[in-house]
């Protein structure tokens, strides 16, 4: 796999040095049918990266040719993530606007006889194109005249014509080893209104005949795309050439990135919104982009991930998902707090402690980033610690609380576990323990040791949240992988718990991050917290056995 310095970047230093271009100017066209996904971060950074290297440009367009899957809020979504990313367009344009442009140079195309209309249906022609052994057939309409082909694609334009009753096809060759060059349709009839340009057209350009015309007009140089996109290319190049635009750009394709344990193709996804598995195109577990962000992955460790999967021109396998983790934990490491939570809370009462009194204890906010500072935590007879970290019989090697046991209680005191209380159905609802103030954190006390530490809370000075953790939504192990689809999503991929942060953590915001102490990284969710109701999504846990 070749390296960020890529097959890409070498070719655009070559036409520059040639002479071939005084500028690179290259372009991101998504389609507004959906969300961008991780994998669009690749072609962004790649788009935008390489063109800001040679002190080129880089325009945003809306491939908006196909009114019927596209939709206006696709547009604000795509713009949100990509000024997210950090990425500034020189120009925005829509491919709509060059629906004019697009149209005379069809006509140019018939006066030329290099394109006709042509009445079969699209089964028809689809039937008819042939297969990679067998040449296609030709359409009985294939030798219409210039004039007759121009009076029906005009009456086309008009609306004379059903959906599906004629296309535009250009005449090239029926028997080209490559389908794509058999005959392309160019345009069809679709009164379908547009929501761009409304409805002026009823007619629409295909994709393949469309972004040609679009980079070209553009001047864009270098146009990347994906491998998929690699047999059509000598059609994009035929389309420049014989709609004669100014303009010569140069399509590139480079491979897609995709991802283990998730899902990124629209359709699964819409599929999962319908079953009411996820809760929109931005929940936390889809590796969109906002979802990525509402989840709380930075843009920062998102292409920093990107650029270290590097550039490849020919298929390259799945990335692990972990080294997509491995990034965040990278990236936060140094910026965020090591704060306490509480995520399944157990109450211990310090049967020893004055009641009625609290203390502040101090602690450092980042042990290895001294400029995050200081912060003190409140501490009394009554706090919260971990469910788990409590077993009334606990297996050997178990080193946290038990009857009997002394643990040290992160940035406080050792306790002692004297007692323990059961409600009826025999579940432990509350510990007693001691403390000894001898051992307060920070004093310098060697006296005894201690084999646990543990994270807890103060149980009446703290901030209440909802804890939300997951799991992936797809599972690619291997006993999963040959199984469809709808048979991998994981039924078990969101646990929610209701605990305690710090008190000092009042007033966090939406997007603020943390390390809580044993369980991860945290992010506010921005669309469910409310004013009583703080939501935290869980980014990634601390550990992983993921080496780069
Ligand atoms: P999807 O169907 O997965 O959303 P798409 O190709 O239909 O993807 P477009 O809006 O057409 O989405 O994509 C805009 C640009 O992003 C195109 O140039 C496309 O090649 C590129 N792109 C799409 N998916 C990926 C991917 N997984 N990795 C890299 N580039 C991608
Ligand atoms: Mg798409
Ligand atoms: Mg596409």
């Amino acid at each position: 796999m070749e390296h960020t310095s890529n097959f890409i970047k070498t070719i655009m230093k070559k036409d520059l040095e040639s002479g071939k271009h005084d500028e690179i100017i290259t372009r991101f066209p998504p389609e507004p049918n959906g969300y961008l996904h991780i994998g669009h971060v690749r072609a962004i950074l790649t788009n935008f990266e390489l063109a800001k290297e040679f002190g080129g440009k880089t325009n945003l367009r809306f491939d908006d040719t196909n009114p019927l899957k596209e939709d206006e809020s696709y547009v604000h979504a795509i713009k949100n993530d990509i000024e997210w990313l950090g990425y500034k367009w020189n120009d925005l344009f829509y491919a709509s606007n060059y629906f004019d442009i697009m149209f005379e140079k069809a006509i140019v195309l018939i006066k030329k006889g290099v394109a006709y209309v042509d009445d079969q249906s699209a089964d028809e022609i689809r039937e008819n194109r042939g297969t990679l052994t067998e040449p296609g057939k030709v359409s009985p309409y294939r030798d219409r005249t210039v004039g007759e082909n121009l009076d029906l694609f005009e009456r086309m334009k008009k609306g004379e014509f059903e959906d599906g009753s004629k296309v535009l096809r250009a005449k090239i060759d029926m028997a080209s080893p490559n389908i794509n060059l058999r005959d392309p349709v160019l345009y069809r009839v679709s009164h379908v209104t547009h929501h761009n340009t409304g409805d002026k057209w009823c007619i629409y350009p295909m994709y393949d005949y469309a972004h040609p015309i679009e980079d070209a007009i553009e001047a864009i140089t270098h146009s990347l795309c994906t491998l998929e996109f690699e047999a059509h290319r000598p059609l994009y190049d035929w389309v420049v050439r014989e709609c004669e635009m100014k303009h010569t750009p140069r399509q590139i394709e480079f491979a897609k990135l995709r991802l283990t344990d998730t899902v990124l193709s629209k359709r699964n996804l819409v599929k999962l919104v319908e079953d009411g598995v996820i809760d929109g195109f931005d929940d936390p577990r889809i590796a969109s982009i906002s979802g990525l962000r509402r989840r709380g992955y930075t843009s920062e460790s998102l292409k920093q991930f990107v650029r270290e999967t590097g550039l490849s021109k020919s298929e390259s396998g799945k990335v692990d998902f972990r080294m997509l983790e491995h990034f965040i934990r990278q990236d936060l490491k140094l910026k965020a707090n090591r704060t306490m939570s509480v995520i399944d809370p157990l109450k211990v009462v310090i049967t020893n402690y004055p009641e009625g009194e609290h203390e502040y204890l101090p602690a450092t906010n980042n042990p290895e980033n001294e400029e995050l500072g200081k912060r003190e935590i409140p501490f009394s007879r009554e706090i919260y610690i971990e469910r788990e970290d409590f077993m009334e019989n606990p297996p050997k090697k178990y080193r946290r609380l038990y009857p009997g046991n002394e643990v040290r209680l992160k940035h406080a005191y050792f306790i002692k576990c004297t007692d323990f209380i059961k409600d009826e159905d025999g579940n432990v609802v509350e510990i007693r323990a001691t403390y000894d103030p001898e051992t307060k954190s920070g004093t310098g006390f060697t006296g005894r040791k201690v084999k646990g530490t543990i994270h807890w809370v103060d149980a009446s000075h703290n901030v209440p949240a909802e804890f939300r953790l997951y799991d992936h939504l797809v599972l690619d192990d291997e006993a999963n992988e040959d199984k469809p689809f709808s048979e991998r999503v994981n039924p078990n991929s969101l646990h929610v718990y209701n605990g305690f942060l710090e008190e000092n953590m009042k007033g966090i915001k939406p997007y603020d991050k943390f390390q809580f102490y044993r369980h991860g990284y945290f992010s506010v969710d921005p669309n469910d917290t409310t004013e009583s109701n703080l939501v935290i999504n869980r980014i990634v846990s601390l550990k992983s056995s993921f080496k780069i």
